[in-house]
């Protein structure tokens, strides 16, 4: 059973809540070591991808790759700083690769690459420079594996917001070498990186998008 527009929607939705819900918190974590905007930035983003998709006389989306796509546009014209053309370059790399009615197994796991390289693409940030790469690295790693495992789409989806949810609390110790947080050298440390917070996030509304799917 694959991962259809349905559930795309509905993943992109959850998102929005979670990122309304954790605003502030992912606010705090900047102010601590940025400029206090990503949790607005993305909060912004999002609801303007709802508005989006709410939009009565839009076009009809049958791939999920539409729905991607229209999330990619909106948070690209709609969300300043780093991360808008970071999350922004995910989603529309991640779009081109599910040009299709569902995605499957290994679909999910192309899908979460295709993410990883246009992030990397647009920020050359390497894993441990303490950025939303530190999160979407090892939720790549866990999906490979899980679907080498035989796992299903939404197993493979858990596994990976899992890791990213690792992967972010292992941003604490790390010293920011890439964007914003990174003129605070040394005294980055200590502190969670609020873009692998919000990608853990992205991910963990995937995952439960998925899972309050019709049939599971
Ligand atoms: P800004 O830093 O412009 O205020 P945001 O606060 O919205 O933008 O986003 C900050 C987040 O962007 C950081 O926590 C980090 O995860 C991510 N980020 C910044 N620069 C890069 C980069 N070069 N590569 C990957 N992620 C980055
Ligand atoms: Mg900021």
């Amino acid at each position: 059973m694959g991962l259809d527009v349905v559930w795309a929607e509905r993943w992109v939705r959850r998102t929005a809540e979670v990122v309304a819900e954790a605003k502030d918190e992912l606010t705090e974590l900047d102010r601590q070591i940025g400029d206090g905007d990503h949790g607005e930035n993305l909060h912004r983003g999002f609801q303007a991808v709802v508005a989006k998709l709410d939009e009565p006389d839009a076009a009809e989306r049958t791939e999920v790759g539409d729905v991607l796509k229209l999330v990619a546009t909106t948070l690209m014209s709609k969300v300043g700083g780093a991360s808008g053309p970071l999350y922004g370059t995910a989603f529309l790399r991640a779009a081109k690769r599910s040009a299709r009615p569902e995605v499957d197994t290994s679909g999910v796991v192309v899908l979460l690459e295709a993410a990883l390289e246009g992030v990397t693409s647009r920020g050359r940030a390497e894993p441990g420079e303490k950025t939303m790469v530190d999160a979407l690295t090892p939720a790549v790693e866990a999906a490979t594996a899980a679907a080498a495992a035989g796992q299903d789409p939404v197993e493979v989806l858990a596994a990976a917001a899992d890791a990213a949810e690792a992967g972010a609390r292992a941003t604490v110790p790390m010293v920011a070498t890439k964007g914003r947080a990174s003129y605070l050298g040394e005294r980055s440390a200590g502190h969670e990186d609020p873009g692998a917070r919000s990608t853990a996030l992205v991910l963990g509304a995937a995952r439960d998008a998925a899972l309050a799917g019709p049939d599971r």
